[in-house]
């Protein structure tokens, strides 16, 4: 087993850090898949690899599942998310004890999702209503584990406005966040402009940008439509001319979340977060285009 290490530790302004997140498979056969890509993705050196954890605690034994096989087969560093869905703090703090337990020095704090019979978050019967509950929860019970959370260069989707999103995420990192992943989205200058708005907010955590490549025209669509990303006009239309072509989708998709990446690595991104969707081949070469800069 790889030691786990705290994220804050592998901070180094002159070196970004590269992250992947993969999500728990259905299927024995998707597991073993992702099992060899994660190998495979290893000799490009991810200082640390996330994984989702789905809602209403239905993937909860998939994740934990994943989270092993990632830490201590494959020997990464390993962060696994965790949200407020359906657990009463009892429950929670059960499962922030067992992962301190196993070794995790890291942990995705999230409210999460509601679960796909329901339209709105729900607070469990003991539970908490948002992240920021979690995050003084997880420092307050383990205070030795390092916890990341979620930020919305375009606003989460719930939010009344940007500027009220902004005083939540205020509170999230008062409350004892050390750093902030983003949510995908396709033009940089989101990010841009979310980094400077939580600067003049006092927020001077790393806000690592999250990057997913758009592989196919209604999946993108679908996820983009969740999150409240928007996918920009010539990114659409050229996805949309290609729509027949799966091959050709993959490509342009892959070829916009490069030069994002290219451009970000330029403007000295504290890290680079890759939603690669359990896919190798693209978050291989993304890697590979990270690490030709950042050895
Ligand atoms: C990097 C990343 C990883 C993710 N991984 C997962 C995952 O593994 N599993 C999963 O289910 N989902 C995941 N999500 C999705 C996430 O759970 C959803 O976006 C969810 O709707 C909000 O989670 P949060 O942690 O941002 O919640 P919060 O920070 O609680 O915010 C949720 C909403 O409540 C508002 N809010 C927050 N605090 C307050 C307050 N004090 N008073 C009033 N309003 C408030 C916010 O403005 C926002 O609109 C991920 C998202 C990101 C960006």
């Amino acid at each position: 087993m790889k030691a786990q290490q705290r994220i804050t530790s592998l901070l180094d302004p002159n070196r970004p850090l590269l992250s992947v997140e993969f999500f728990p498979p259905k299927t024995e056969e998707a597991v073993a898949r992702l099992s060899e890509s994660a190998s495979r993705l290893k000799q490009f050196q991810p200082d640390f690899v996330s994984v989702t954890y789905g809602a209403g605690g239905s993937t909860r034994e998939k994740s934990a599942r994943v989270c092993t096989l990632m830490k201590d087969q494959i020997g990464l560093n390993v962060m696994p998310h965790f949200t407020c869905v359906g657990a009463s703090r009892e429950e929670l703090g059960q499962a922030i004890d067992d992962f301190h337990a196993e070794g995790y020095r890291n942990i995705m704090a999230l409210r999460g999702d509601p679960p796909k019979d329901q339209t709105e978050f729900q607070v469990a019967p003991g539970g908490f209503k948002h992240a920021s509950e979690l995050v003084a929860f997880i420092r307050k019970r383990q205070p030795e584990i390092c916890t990341g959370v979620a930020g919305y260069p375009e606003k989460h989707p719930e939010a009344a406005s940007f500027e009220t999103d902004l005083d939540h995420l205020k509170i999230k990192v008062d409350a004892g966040a050390s750093f902030i992943t983003t949510q995908l989205f396709f033009d940089n200058q989101h990010y841009y402009d979310f980094v400077e708005k939580t600067r003049a907010r006092g927020i001077d955590l790393p806000i690592i940008p999250g990057l997913m490549p758009a592989l196919a025209t209604g999946q993108i669509k679908r996820i983009t439509n969740m999150c409240g990303s928007k996918i920009p006009p010539a990114l659409e239309s050229e996805l949309e001319k290609a729509e027949a072509d799966p091959k050709a989708v993959a490509e342009i998709g892959s070829n916009w979340a490069r030069e994002q990446l290219i451009d970000l690595m330029k403007n000295g991104v504290p890290g680079v977060h890759l939603y690669a969707l359990n896919k190798a081949e693209v978050a291989l070469e993304l890697m590979k285009t990270f690490r030709a800069r950042f050895a």
